[in-house]
């Protein structure tokens, strides 16, 4: 598939409302890497596989769990200096990972492990929130520190972590990948505001 249909695949399927995490991160990754768009999704299955009957667990020990396939399990460490961490095929497979796809990641294992979850920004940053019975709990690698609690936590929507990733890509990037960040902005349907008006309680 050409460059440019890839971008186009790319911006039709960000178009679409109620977006999963894992497709979008997908298919940027497929437009700015020549990654298939099954593989990532094929990784974070993989890397699930261990986090399989968490859901049982209280939310304490949820987090711990997320937290440690995080940390010990995919070995992922933040890294906010190198463009290409931005991409989710490029952070799963060679563990340096903005943390935006850090969020995403922990997000996707949590789905996937039946773990009631959102990507959200608590004080700037972006976390993996898993919640339960009215409560919630930030998680991120141990590289993380200084973790906030989970006062102020707002959910971000498929679209508004795509529109974030394409900003740092369209900042750091080099000329030609920044243009085409500039064009898969365009293709988001929803600004600021998010397109999922998401209550706490929401899957
Ligand atoms: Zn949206």
């Amino acid at each position: 598939m050409s460059a440019r249909l890839r971008e186009s695949s790319a911006a039709r399927l960000l178009a679409t409302p109620r977006l999963q995490h894992d497709q979008a991160q997908a298919a940027l990754a497929a437009s700015f890497s020549v990654t298939a768009i099954s593989a990532p999704g094929e990784l974070l299955d993989r890397a699930s596989l261990p986090l399989f009957g968490i859901g049982g667990l209280d939310l304490r020990e949820q987090a711990h769990a997320l937290a440690e396939q995080l940390t010990n399990g995919l070995c992922l460490s933040p890294d906010r200096r190198h463009h290409r961490a931005l991409l989710i095929d490029h952070a799963l497979t060679h563990r340096s990972a903005h943390p935006l796809q850090i969020a995403v990641i922990g997000h996707e294992l949590a789905r996937r492990a039946g773990v009631a979850s959102f990507v959200g920004i608590c004080e700037g940053e972006p976390w993996t929130v898993v919640r339960g019975d009215g409560e919630m709990a930030l998680v991120g690698p141990a590289a993380l520190a200084g973790r906030p609690g989970a006062g102020a936590v707002r959910p971000r929507c498929a679209h508004q972590i795509a529109r974030a990733v394409l900003a740092e890509l369209g900042a750091a990037a080099p000329p030609d990948s920044a243009r085409r960040a500039e064009r898969l902005m365009a293709a988001l349907p929803c600004g600021g505001g998010g397109c999922r008006r998401r209550r706490p309680s929401d899957p």
